[in-house]
């Protein structure tokens, strides 16, 4: 098993653009957010049974998963959301693992915007966390998404606070300065970090 370095952040922090730099430097990258898209594609197992439970509402006429359905059913229903989550998360888990193994690289980086919230850290060696004042987050998730203040807040409502992240970090990225003066600054500190996760992947496999 390569080292894992788990990325992690709130709704519009910059994990997808953290992950970019370090794609570039030829590091692989497995996104939980695509995985969680996988586990559910059209034929899938997982679908097939989401659709015996919930019935073919769920489904668009195509034969792929309605997620706005599915987050309506499970908004006013908590026990669904329970039950929901019972099946997919170990699926997303192992297909996160299963991934990381495939890949040849000394170190991986797994990107789960949801690592703390849903007790994942254990997974990682190491926790590499982009961190961005609330206001800059509500701000480019509102930007990007073209969404409303009040959906954004109630994410970052069902999201862990700054600090209790924060207290999860082996690194910070700090990701509030506009990227357009910071870039250089960011890839430098990605290079360095990109250094000592190599060596610390290096221990990890003379350990082994
Ligand atoms: P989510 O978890 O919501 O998918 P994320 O943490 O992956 O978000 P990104 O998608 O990387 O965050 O960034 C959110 C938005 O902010 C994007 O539009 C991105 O281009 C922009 N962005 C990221 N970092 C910066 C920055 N330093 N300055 C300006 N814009 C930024």
């Amino acid at each position: 098993m390569p080292y894992i370095v788990g990325l992690t952040g709130g709704i519009g922090s910059g994990k997808s653009t953290i992950g970019g730099l370090f794609s570039a430097l030829g590091v692989p990258v497995v996104d939980a957010d695509i995985i969680a898209r996988q586990v559910v594609e059209k034929g899938s197992p997982l679908l097939a049974e989401l659709c015996s439970h919930f019935g073919t509402d769920v489904l668009t006429e195509q034969g792929e998963l309605n997620r706005a359905k599915l987050r309506e059913i499970i908004f006013s229903h908590p026990n669904e959301k329970t039950w929901l989550n019972q099946l997919l998360h170990p699926a997303i888990r192992n297909e996160m693992l299963a991934q990381v193994e495939q890949c040849q690289q000394p170190y991986v980086i797994l990107m789960v915007p949801l690592l703390i919230e849903n007790n994942l850290p254990h997974l990682c060696d190491r926790i590499l966390v982009v961190d961005v004042q609330p206001e800059t987050q509500i701000e480019r998730a509102i930007k990007r998404d073209n969404n409303k203040l009040e959906i954004i807040q109630n994410i970052m409502a069902s999201q862990v606070s700054r600090e209790k992240r924060l207290s999860y970090a082996d690194d910070i990225i700090d990701n509030n300065q506009p990227l357009e003066k910071n870039l250089g600054k960011i890839k430098k500190q990605i290079n360095e970090l990109h250094k000592i996760y190599l060596k610390k992947a290096e221990e990890k496999q003379c350990q082994n």
